[in-house]
């Protein structure tokens, strides 16, 4: 029987899908008394008596390191918590060497959103808006929180695309689709069933909140995907109205799942899941961390200097006359003098 799940190495396919059951892990489940570190982490679990794996990805430390550096407004700021926690999700859930990609782009208020991350857990994101566009389109002075259903007021008409780039030995993939639908779970979802991938459900929430006054961010998703029926184990035989309808129950407990269940800090990964899917069979597989981490550094930007050439840098130049180079990631600004392009333009 042929496996459905896609080499990562093809263009043509996508590797979303693509990782093999893992060996089971050390978490405790059903869950342990003292809360594990939950957040910046990827939990990954398998039903087994549904044929679905999935995994709780909750961001929090990461989220904030990225928010507060740039000082978003609302409704630039909760949209990029949401992609920042969809990328790590499905980053987490297939096997790349290399950095995975998500980009939001469109014609409206937020023109831009880019958020990434390596195969080693590193996360960054960054988006770019226009402020008056933002308040028109929310009213008042453009500092409410995103609406639900943002995307097409917030985005307009667009696309998002999935990059993955591995190392020199395989080539890069990249799957596009125009954004359709209110939410960015909704876009997700386009995207899985555009490329015929397995059937995949995602739920995604993102929400500020003050605590011991200071503003913290947390978001979380919960992704079910449909396995292949080779790696359900039951490879001979499968009832496919029995299969539709485990698929379904899969379904309906990942979305009984509250915003205030995947975000409250004091309610582990391991409970949360024992509570949707306990009679289901559930397996917890070893977490995954994240980190806020940005890759951008002096020889990135000197070898992007040198492909542009010493005469084309007068666009570049600042008040100060210096060629200044910012990272949108994280906003460290990288100057060099007459001297130091000297040194770079030397052969
Ligand atoms: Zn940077």
């Amino acid at each position: 029987m042929p496996r459905r799940a896609s080499s990562p190495g093809a263009s043509h396919e996508s590797p979303l899908v693509s990782e093999q059951s893992a060996a089971p892990g050390s978490a405790d489940f059903p869950p342990a008394d003292s809360p594990p570190a939950d957040w910046d982490r990827a939990l990954p679990f398998q039903l087994d008596t549904l044929g679905v794996r999935g995994r709780l990805v909750r961001l929090g430390p990461s989220l904030d390191a990225v928010i507060e550096r740039h000082g978003y407004p609302l409704a630039v700021a909760r949209p990029l918590a949401e992609a920042m926690v969809l990328a790590a999700t499905l980053a987490s859930s297939l096997k790349y060497d290399g950095v995975f990609t998500l980009q939001l782009s469109g014609d409206g208020p937020i023109r831009l959103l880019v958020t990434d991350v390596t195969s080693d857990g590193a996360v960054r994101g960054y988006a770019q808006h226009d402020q008056g566009a933002l308040a028109a389109a929310l009213g008042g002075d453009g500092e409410a929180d995103a609406p639900d259903g943002y995307v097409p007021k917030l985005f307009g008409a667009g696309r998002l695309a999935f990059t993955v780039d591995q190392s020199q030995r395989t080539q890069r993939y990249q799957g596009i689709v125009p954004l359709e639908g209110p939410t960015l779970a909704d876009c997700a979802h386009t995207y899985f069933r555009q490329s015929e991938q397995l059937p995949t459900g995602i739920k995604i929430v993102a929400r500020r909140e003050q605590a011991e006054g200071r503003t913290h961010w947390r978001a979380a998703a919960l992704m079910v995907q449909q396995m292949p029926e080779l790696d359900a184990g039951r490879i001979h035989h499968i009832d496919p109205d029995q299969r539709e309808d485990d698929w379904r129950r899969a379904v309906i407990l990942m979305a009984s799942a509250t915003e205030r269940e995947m975000l409250d800090p004091a309610l582990p990964g391991t409970t949360l899941l024992y509570r949707l899917f306990h009679e289901d069979g559930a397996r917890l597989f070893e977490r995954r961390a994240f980190q806020s981490r940005c890759r951008c550094s002096r020889q990135r930007v000197d070898t992007m200097l040198r492909s542009i050439g010493r005469t084309e840098l007068a666009t570049l130049r600042d008040v100060r006359g210096l060629v200044a180079v910012k990272c949108e990631f994280c906003s460290t600004s990288y100057d060099y003098g007459e001297t130091d392009l000297d040194w770079l333009y030397k052969s």
